[in-house]
């Protein structure tokens, strides 16, 4: 935006300079004495050799009328005026007659001289106006928020609308009640948060709350996202919080909603932005004024929703601002069922449609993606010309939703093979190793993510916490694939480079974050998560070498135990991984209660 700004500041001035040269020029010297203008030393030669009749002096030319001759009229012609005190002298010495005049320019051109060259310069500022005002051409709207105003009673989101945020619903249910009698509470001499920030991953179902809120309470919302009050112009965005808020306590009681705050509310001291941007922190003071600013009680509420509470500037979440935060976490089980619910109420589902199993296999999911999954089965249904849904539309939704939409591209028979015994070595791996979850399916369908097959493990319940064994168990299935491949083709192949990542991954976070390597001791060798660094080691100048070999070395021992474990496996049921990747590589994809079945009847090798 900095580098936009520059750039238009210097064609402006380039073109307003343009622009004034080009309109004095031709104000001052109309084309009549730019077409007869001579050099001086034509003028001295005729005025020697006696061709001039008369000379008129002005300012800065000397006009002269040369004496007719047999085959031309009397003509005028000008010399711009050189400093020649000789000139005078000159004159009477040729005995011609000259007068001298004011330098005059009518009025006319005097005007026009001026108010020209202003004019491109006014109508490039009324495009970039009428461009940045977003529809408005009117200059003066640039410091208003551009906060939709929205009445509470036309929203039309109610908190039946959400299902499965529990703690959240239970909080906002108590800035509604104060919404609608703001009196009752001052009176009482409770202070309520002035400011409420909603924190969650994306699809959690922020935005939806806020709506809900206000359509709870039936008072006005006033809806923006951060990024909107940050632009090209500087000071605009402090001018439009300010307008905002002025507004806003006109209107009281009422909520302000800023969507997506981190645009604004970044710390101010953020690293990767060129030279710091002081436009946002400009914004962001005025934000903090405001919020100091106001009574406690005034009636309007400020809600906020952000992915990423931790990048947030300190002082936006100090008591006095937005103090309250509201976890809005991913759904458990019952409010994915809740959602579920809510997104197929207008949907006619067939009766063999188990919402409740769909609620069970789909932990992890976000509201969001279980909109999503109910709104591709409605369009698989309508695909099958059927005019309800199945209970087969909705696992097929998942399965869009979970590995992308699925893509027929024709692969070698050598290619499949391969990819089949990859995928059965992590099946097998997890079906036969205590505590891991259940295989769902198993397919060799490339998805248009560019994986050639996939395996899917839908965890039983919900996982707060994870034993240390679990998590050997997760890295010996992600190592089953290349196991698998090891065992067969007695080579690996680059076709397990994503479960090497996951598996050294989970290898690293499980010695320095976990404690879980003996060796190391219960320390913590991770530096803090920061925004932009997820897990792991950001920096290790803090470690000494010796410490740094040693999470090395143990890393490398898990992941080989891992290894080892899927190998040991694969080679003990070793009928039943051809047994199973033949079938799969004839069917393409097989489920987990058919691999059960496959398996379970084979003898164990020794
Ligand atoms: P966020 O703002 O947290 O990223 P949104 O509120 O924009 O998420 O959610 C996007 C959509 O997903 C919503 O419009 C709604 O259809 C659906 N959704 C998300 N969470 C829920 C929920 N808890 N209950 C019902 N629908 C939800
Ligand atoms: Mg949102
Ligand atoms: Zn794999």
């Amino acid at each position: 935006m900095d580098k936009k700004q520059r750039n238009f500041s210097t064609w402006y001035f380039l073109i307003a300079i343009l622009a004034v040269w080009f309109f004095n020029d031709l104000i001052y010297k109309p084309f009549i004495i730019r077409e007869t203008e001579v050099s001086y030393n034509v003028f001295l030669q005729d005025l020697a050799e006696n061709k001039i009749n008369e000379v008129i002096l002005t300012g800065d030319r000397i006009v002269f009328t040369l004496k007719a001759t047999e085959n031309q009229k009397e003509t005028v012609a000008n010399v711009v005026a050189v400093n020649d005190p000789k000139l005078v002298e000159r004159l009477t010495a040729a005995g011609v007659a000259f007068s001298a005049q004011a330098p005059t320019k009518s009025l006319l051109s005097t005007l026009l001289g001026w108010i020209l060259p202003l004019l491109p310069l006014a109508l490039i500022w009324y495009f970039l106006f009428k461009r940045m005002g977003g529809g408005g051409a009117n200059a003066m709207s640039l410091g208003k928020s551009k906060a939709h105003e929205i009445q509470g009673e036309m929203i039309g989101v109610k908190f039946r609308d959400v299902g499965g945020v529990g703690e959240a619903e239970v909080e906002l249910r108590e800035i509604i009640e104060y919404l609608k009698n703001p009196n009752k509470f001052s009176q009482m001499g409770a202070r309520l948060p002035k400011g409420v920030l909603l924190a969650g991953s994306p699809g959690t179902g922020k935005t939806l709350l806020a709506k809900a809120t206000a359509g709870e309470a039936g008072v006005p919302f006033f809806f923006l996202t951060g990024s909107s009050f940050v632009e090209m112009f500087v000071g605009v965005g402090a001018a439009r919080v300010r307008d905002l808020f002025q507004q806003a306590q006109q209107k009281a009681p009422c909520i302000i909603f800023i969507d997506e705050i981190d645009a604004i509310g970044q710390a101010r001291t953020s690293v990767g932005r060129l030279g710091g941007n002081s436009e946002q922190e400009n914004t962001l003071n005025q934000l903090l004024a405001e919020m100091d600013g106001f009574k406690a009680n005034s009636g309007v509420v400020i809600m906020a929703a952000t992915n990423r509470p931790e990048i947030l500037d300190q002082a936006l979440i100090r008591p006095g601002r937005f103090d309250r935060q509201i976890q809005v976490t991913l759904p458990t089980e019952p409010g994915r069922l809740e959602i579920l619910n809510i997104h197929t109420r207008n949907m006619p589902l067939s009766p063999d449609v188990d919402l409740e199993r769909l609620a069970k296999i789909t932990a992890g999911f976000s509201g969001a993606e279980l909109a999503n999954i109910a709104n591709e089965a409605s369009l698989l249904a309508i695909r099958r010309a059927s005019n309800t849904i199945a209970m087969a539309d909705f696992d097929l939704a998942i399965e869009r939703v979970v590995a992308g939409l699925q893509r027929k591209t024709p692969l070698s028979d050598d290619i499949r093979t391969k990819v089949a015994y990859h995928e059965v070595g992590h099946a097998l791996t997890a079906y036969y190793l205590p505590g891991t979850d259940p295989v769902h399916k198993i397919s060799i369908i490339p998805t248009a993510k560019g994986a050639l097959g996939y395996t899917m493990q839908m965890p039983e319940e919900d996982r707060y916490l994870i034993g240390e064994n679990e998590l050997k168990a997760r890295m010996a299935v992600m190592l089953g694939g290349r196991a698998a491949e090891l065992i067969i083709f007695a080579e690996a192949s680059t076709g397990a480079s994503n479960d090497l990542q996951r598996a050294t991954e989970m290898a690293r976070r499980m010695v320095t974050e976990f404690g879980m390597s003996s060796k190391l001791g219960p320390v913590r060798y991770a530096a803090a998560a920061g925004a932009y660094l997820q897990s792991g080691i950001s920096s290790r100048e803090d470690l000494s070498p010796a410490t740094v070999a040693c999470i090395d070395e143990e890393i490398h021992r898990l992941l080989e135990d891992a290894q080892k474990t899927a190998h040991h496996i694969l080679t003990e049921h070793l009928e039943g991984l051809h047994a199973a990747a033949r079938f799969l590589k004839d069917k393409e994809v097989i489920s987990g209660d058919q691999l059960a079945a496959l398996v379970s009847t084979l003898p164990v090798s020794s």
